[in-house]
């Protein structure tokens, strides 16, 4: 088939004039996420045109980069005579891409990757059943966000430190993974942009002692991260989050990332986490109340990296998760719609 993967178009934020790329130079989950689809489908022996990453290096030959990136830019390739071979037209881009835009029959799907519910629920596929739950809509399928471990780097050594990789921001959990740490024992290794000073500050200002602070990381900097550190914490908490709807975890990338590097996973029971967490790492609560005693238990209680790396392949290796995809692709090809 020939599938077009749309990509959220974002402008890097240090240099608008560039686009964040397919993978992505620094923070930017859903690219990441493109990534891993993308190779899952060219090992199904499919081709890819990749929407809304323009300046990305095509990995092969089966990989077209369309230079568009603006929504009307999008729109104008999908309805002209380039996507004439298109098969199937699948969305990540949260709501870019409108599909009352597209020309008559052809087929589309999209993944939400946000909270709440999504722009264009039609032929909407969720990340977890929390996520869907949030969005109402019970018919929809849930196919879990993949990795390919060729993208990733397993070390069986861990480093003595725990890693905060992601945004800087009170739904995400920054602050009680530095409390969990400082509870721990453990420094902290925060790694991500800061859009919220204030928060940054509160965090400095209470746990300066336990924190590293390295900024927004990418390519060897992050792999290194990533594989070296005892467990990667992700404390989501269900707080008021950027899109006017309490957050609940939808997908989390960096769950599937670590655990491809055999790092495990301390993460709260919000949302997608519940469900995905417990096969890679240990669940605690919200909020930024740890004993040192209840701290020392759940580090103890890390299950083993090459336990992690197994647990992540049988479930979100990238090949697996495209064999899902691919087969709602036929359905949809079929006829079959949901919303
Ligand atoms: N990330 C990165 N560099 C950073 C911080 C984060 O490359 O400095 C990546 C991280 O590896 C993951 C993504 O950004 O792929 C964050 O995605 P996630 O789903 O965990 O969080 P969200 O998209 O909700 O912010």
């Amino acid at each position: 088939m020939r599938v077009v993967l749309v990509t959220m178009a974002l402008r890097v934020p240090t240099d608008p004039s560039r686009w964040i790329t397919v993978p992505p130079q620094g923070y930017a989950g859903i690219h990441w996420i493109v990534a891993n689809q993308m190779d899952g489908l060219l090992r199904l022996g499919h081709e890819v045109v990749l929407l809304g990453a323009p300046g990305t290096e095509p990995p092969s030959p089966e990989v077209t980069v369309v230079d568009a990136g603006e929504i009307d830019d999008m729109h104008a390739w999908l309805n002209g005579p380039e996507a004439a071979g298109v098969d199937v037209v699948h969305d990540f881009s949260c709501g870019q891409i409108d599909p009352d835009r597209l020309p008559a029959g052809m087929a589309y799907l999209s993944s939400h990757h946000l909270t709440g519910r999504p722009k264009y629920p039609r032929n909407c596929i969720y990340v977890s059943y929390a996520q869907r739950a949030q969005a109402g809509n019970d018919n929809a399928p849930v196919v879990r966000i993949s990795v390919n471990d060729a993208r990733y780097r397993f070390r069986a050594d861990k480093d003595d430190y725990l890693l905060y990789l992601g945004r800087i921001s009170e739904f995400k959990g920054t602050y009680e993974a530095a409390a969990f740490a400082h509870a721990a024992g453990c420094r902290l290794v925060v790694a991500g942009p800061s859009w919220e000073e204030d928060y940054l500050k509160r965090i400095e200002s209470d746990f300066g002692d336990t924190i590293d602070l390295v900024g927004e990381v990418g390519g060897e900097r992050r792999l290194e991260l990533i594989s070296r550190a005892t467990a990667v914490m992700v404390l989501s908490q269900s707080t008021m989050g950027p899109w006017g709807v309490v957050w609940c975890e939808p997908g989390s990338t960096v769950v599937s990332e670590a655990a491809a590097c055999g790092t495990p996973v301390i993460a709260t029971p919000n949302g997608c986490l519940a469900e995905i967490v417990p096969a890679v790492g240990v669940l605690v609560a919200e909020g930024s109340q740890f004993t040192p005693e209840e701290a020392a238990a759940a580090v103890a209680g890390l299950p083993e990296p090459d336990a992690v790396r197994a647990a992540a392949l049988q479930r979100w290796d990238h090949v697996l998760v495209a064999k899902q995809f691919e087969t709602l692709y036929h359905e949809v090809l079929a006829g079959r719609t949901w919303s």
